[in-house]
């Protein structure tokens, strides 16, 4: 095992909290994953930028945990330091006029908890994030978004911390996409907390949305299992004019299993850990999945779920 003592002693100096061989297991949808060697959890993004500023000269594999709704861990865990924002949930009001909100928020915020404090203050745009999981740093550099909504089209700055130093992206400097942003292709840039700007809407017809939209997903997602949301991304309309689903249904692997690991018979692009799945069993389904719609559609999916600690081994 690697020598953290440096580490340990440097997370003690600043008093970021830490701890030690830590399952991450908790700390993912799918409950899948080994340990982290050490997993530390800055409160604020100036521990962050400190901790940065540390592992630029430290040889030190590190990877930021948001809500782990997005990811599959190795089970043989995470060789190296896990970062997972401890900001808080609250929401700073910047400014509020009867008919615009402008509000701050930590990365570490529930984004579905955050969804419901805005709606209830009665500005409409954030209903669509009651029904997605996940810290709203995680859901900022992926530009969640359903039925018709993305997060890209409330925000208004980002704040980031990279090198060590805390910078502001303006949103045209994000370059958010389908499911992707400057900062998910880029793993230096750090997402802090961001700003958003809302309009007054209707109280009524905000609570309806959210109802609705909680319907639809009681209606088309597997229910009481665990996974981590759609695997593949949808494909853009010049590679297909099928979703990954489609694609995935076509190729005759609805229901297919691979130990206690299931391709969703609900959702296809959903893999549920039917309760005693390995994250090995996850990943090889991910792969009959590829290979199979090549072969029968000729279409590479690309993978919306980020893979981490190492799968050479199978897992
Ligand atoms: C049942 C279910 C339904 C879902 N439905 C949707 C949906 O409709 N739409 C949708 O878009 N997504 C959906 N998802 C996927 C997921 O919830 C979102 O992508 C979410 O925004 C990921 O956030 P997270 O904090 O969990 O990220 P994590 O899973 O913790 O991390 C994912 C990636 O983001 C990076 N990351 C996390 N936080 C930060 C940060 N602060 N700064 C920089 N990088 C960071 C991580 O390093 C990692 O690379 C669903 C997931 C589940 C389980």
């Amino acid at each position: 095992m690697r020598d953290y003592r440096e580490l340990t002693a440097f997370l003690e100096k600043k008093q970021i909290p830490y701890q030690l061989s830590l399952s991450l297991r908790e700390y993912t949808t799918f409950r899948l994953g080994g340990s982290a060697d050490v997993f530390a959890t800055p409160r604020h993004a100036d521990e962050l930028a400190a901790l940065q500023q540390y592992l630029k000269t430290a040889d030190i594999p590190v990877f930021l945990l948001g809500g782990g709704s997005n990811l599959l861990i190795a089970d043989s865990g995470f060789r190296g330091l896990v970062v997972h924002p401890a900001f808080g949930e609250e929401p700073e009001v910047l400014h509020r006029s009867s008919d615009r909100l402008s509000v701050r928020i930590p990365a570490s915020a529930r984004a579905p908890l955050t969804g419901k404090k805005i709606s209830a203050l009665g500005f409409a745009g954030l209903e669509f994030l009651t029904t997605i999981p996940g810290q709203f740093g995680g859901s900022v550099i992926q530009n969640a978004g359903c039925y018709g909504h993305e997060l890209k089209d409330t925000i208004t700055a980002v704040e980031v911390v990279t090198q060590g130093e805390v910078r502001t992206f303006a949103n045209n400097e994000c370059d958010f996409r389908y499911r992707d942003s400057l900062f998910k292709r880029d793993g230096a840039l750090w997402v802090a907390s961001a700003n958003l700007e809302l309009a007054a809407g209707d109280g009524a017809a905000i609570s309806a949305r959210i109802e609705d939209y909680k319907n639809r997903r009681i209606a088309s997602q597997p229910k009481n299992r665990r996974s981590a949301g759609s695997i593949f991304k949808n494909p853009t309309a010049a590679v297909s004019d099928k979703k990954a689903w489609q694609l995935i249904d076509a190729a005759g692997l609805r229901g297919v299993h691979e130990g206690d690991a299931e391709i969703s018979a609900e959702h296809c692009n959903f893999i549920v850990n039917n309760g005693k799945a390995r994250a090995v069993d996850v990943y090889k389904l991910m792969l009959v999945i590829e290979q199979r719609v090549l072969e029968t559609s000729g279409v590479s999916l690309e993978r919306e779920v980020v893979l981490v600690g190492d799968f050479t081994q199978g897992g």
